[in-house]
């Protein structure tokens, strides 16, 4: 299609690893307009949890529009959500015995981050957030700085401040990274200071599926509560049902100081975002923090939908749990007819395997989208062929997925030995 070359601008990206024209979509089958079917394992680099199209959303929906629901309601009391404030509390809230306040923020992961950047620095005024090797959390000013990835960083065009990195959870091998991160705070010559904060993915998404244990997870809390430190886990990714659980730290006991949502927060692949916060950190002005976009009302009654349908009894996280380890079997049997020459990583439906480069993942990927596959590549290097299905995928069609990666990951390797003799 000439028209994306000759104007979309040069920042436009997974197109180019996918270069058809998709014009339907239906849970995890893409179609593209040539009649071409894929099986999507992008699934919206995790915004389409429920899948695509779900029809219980688009029902409701079209229900409301149909009725003249506001479409658009900046920060204004709504129905919509009310309705959608109420069964958050009541189906993801209360359940886990959460305390949160719910701040609606521009509809972006990244626009939420910042909120949350703001608010610890608001509420400690220290300056100094700490994030991790690897760690990616969006890419505007504030959350660029506490990105790592050196690509990110650059193109922000300003030196990005008021960030300290610190190593994740396995970044040095088996040795455990609180410990340095301990002995720099309390070290008044390490060069750290008095962080305001830290901000972590428990599984990183974007860094190559790295994924952090309870025991670290633990620790980290406790470091916080030790030396005054809040706590923001960004569940932008790994949230929405996507680790097995609602929350990715549900099975760690902790209990973060800010979390934040967004990607398949409204189920629908609409825009919708929004920052948890302990009460006694609400400490906003009104306005401070604002957005014109903050009232996507079409996404409150399809998140609303979505809590209703996966999230009022355990079945849902019971299935995802299930294909999880169907993923992870699978992954694990790829890795031993191939002479465990690459890596499994990840948990939940975000799992992949990592290979020795970039080229060669980058080689497997394209393959598969020849046989049918979308599926894309994360790390540092894009070394990591990484399963980003719909949670809603049915077992056949994951079980497709994976035998074309199956057959595409042996190409490859073979291919790989023959060159190296
Ligand atoms: C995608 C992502 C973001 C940024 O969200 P955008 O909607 O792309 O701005 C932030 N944090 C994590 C963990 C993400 O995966």
């Amino acid at each position: 299609m000439g028209i994306f070359k000759d104007l979309e601008s040069n920042v436009r990206g997974y197109c180019r690893s996918f270069p058809v024209t998709f014009t339907k979509a239906q849970n995890a089958t893409l179609t593209d307009s040539e009649g071409n079917q894929y099986i999507d394992f992008l699934g919206g680099a995790g915004t389409l949890n429920y899948g695509h199209n779900n029809p219980a959303f688009k029902d409701a929906l079209i229900d409301y529009i149909q009725s003249d629901g506001m479409t658009h309601g900046l920060d204004m009391h709504t129905e919509a959500k009310a309705a959608f404030l109420e069964t958050f509390r009541d189906l993801i809230l209360a359940p886990r015995n959460m305390d949160y306040k719910v701040q609606f923020t521009g509809p972006t992961g990244t626009n939420a981050v910042e909120a949350a950047l703001k608010i610890a620095r608001k509420n400690t005024g220290r300056q100094t957030i700490v994030s991790f090797t690897n760690g990616f959390h969006g890419v505007t000013q504030g959350s660029a700085a506490v990105t790592a990835n050196g690509y990110y960083k650059k193109a922000s065009g300003l030196p990005t401040t008021g960030v300290h990195f610190m190593p994740f959870d396995g970044y040095l091998g088996d040795f455990n990274t609180l410990t340095y991160f301990e002995k720099a705070l309390k070290d008044k010559s390490s060069g750290l200071g008095h962080p305001a904060a830290v901000i972590v993915e428990c599984i990183q998404g974007e860094g190559g599926l790295n994924v952090a244990s309870k025991e670290w997870m633990q620790g980290l809390q406790e470091l916080c509560k030790r030396y005054d430190m809040l706590l923001i886990v960004d569940d932008i990714q790994a949230g929405c049902g996507r680790s097995g659980t609602f929350f990715s730290f549900e099975e760690f006991g902790i209990e973060p100081d800010v979390i934040t949502l967004s990607k398949s927060l409204s189920g629908y692949g609409l825009p919708m975002a929004i920052v948890l916060l302990k009460e006694e950190l609400d400490i906003w002005q009104p306005g401070e923090h604002n957005g014109t976009f903050r009232g996507n009302n079409h996404a409150f009654v399809t998140s609303r939908k979505a809590l209703e349908t996966y999230w009022s009894d355990y079945r849902f996280a019971e299935e995802v749990q299930h294909k999880a380890s169907v993923i992870r079997r699978r992954l694990k049997e790829i890795q031993a007819e191939n002479g465990g020459q690459m890596k499994h990583k990840g948990r939940g439906i975000m799992q992949g395997l990592e290979f020795a480069n970039g080229e060669i993942a980058g080689a497997i990927t394209e393959r598969a989208f020849d046989k049918g596959l979308v599926i894309e590549t994360s790390g540092s290097d894009g070394q990591v062929v990484k399963i980003l299905a719909p949670l809603t995928i049915e077992e056949s069609t994951l079980n497709a997925g994976l035998d074309i990666l199956e057959k595409v990951i042996g190409e490859v390797m073979a291919e790989q030995v023959s060159k190296a003799s």
